[in-house]
């Protein structure tokens, strides 16, 4: 038990040392972004699963920004989950939501279908730790990464222009649409 709650604050004072050692080389690569380069090739080896490819470029360099900020004011680390996804793996993620909950409508709530999400736009982040995304909820308007849904703490999403509602879930939108519609 304790072993489990000092693990991560052992890897995350093992990556804020490596992203001090890693400035050098950063900084050889470009003098301007050292400590933003640096910071993700660390939290890269934090999180070998991380994937960002398929991002829309704008959400990507939020999000990066946001977090190489996070990492050297605040010691926080950010880590992606899961961040864009093709519109079939989408499909499965949602058919397994359906199958789990039993219906289309509770799936809903949890996971959109492909045509609904973010995700498949690339304007979607689950983050990680619950820290990090807590710290995302507070600085992340400044650089347009918004926390959609009250039942999702790791989900936010990047948004140009307009500031998003806050729902209680996925899937609040539609329901309130139909509501309208049916009165
Ligand atoms: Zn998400």
């Amino acid at each position: 038990m304790i072993e489990s709650l000092r693990r991560p604050r052992v890897l995350a004072a093992v990556t804020r040392l490596l992203a001090v050692l890693l400035l050098p080389a950063a900084f050889l690569r470009s003098p301007a972004r050292c400590r933003y380069l640096a910071c993700q090739w660390a939290l890269g080896l934090r999180y070998p699963d991380e994937d960002l490819a398929g991002l829309a470029e704008p959400a990507r360099a939020a999000f990066t920004r946001a977090r190489a900020e996070a990492f050297w004011r605040d010691g926080q680390l950010i880590g992606l989950t899961s961040g864009h996804r093709d519109a079939a793996e989408q499909h499965r993620l949602f058919a397994e939501e359906v199958h789990r909950t039993g219906s289309a409508d509770a799936a809903r709530r949890r996971v959109l279908p492909p045509h609904e999400s973010a995700h498949v736009r690339g304007t979607a982040l689950d983050v990680r730790p619950t820290e990090g995304a807590a710290w995302l909820e507070r600085h992340g308007p400044a650089y347009r990464l918004y926390r959609r849904y009250d039942n999702e703490w790791w989900h936010f999403e990047y948004h140009a222009d307009t500031v998003p509602l806050r729902l209680p879930d996925p899937d609040a939108l539609r329901r309130s649409a139909l509501t309208r519609l049916a009165g």
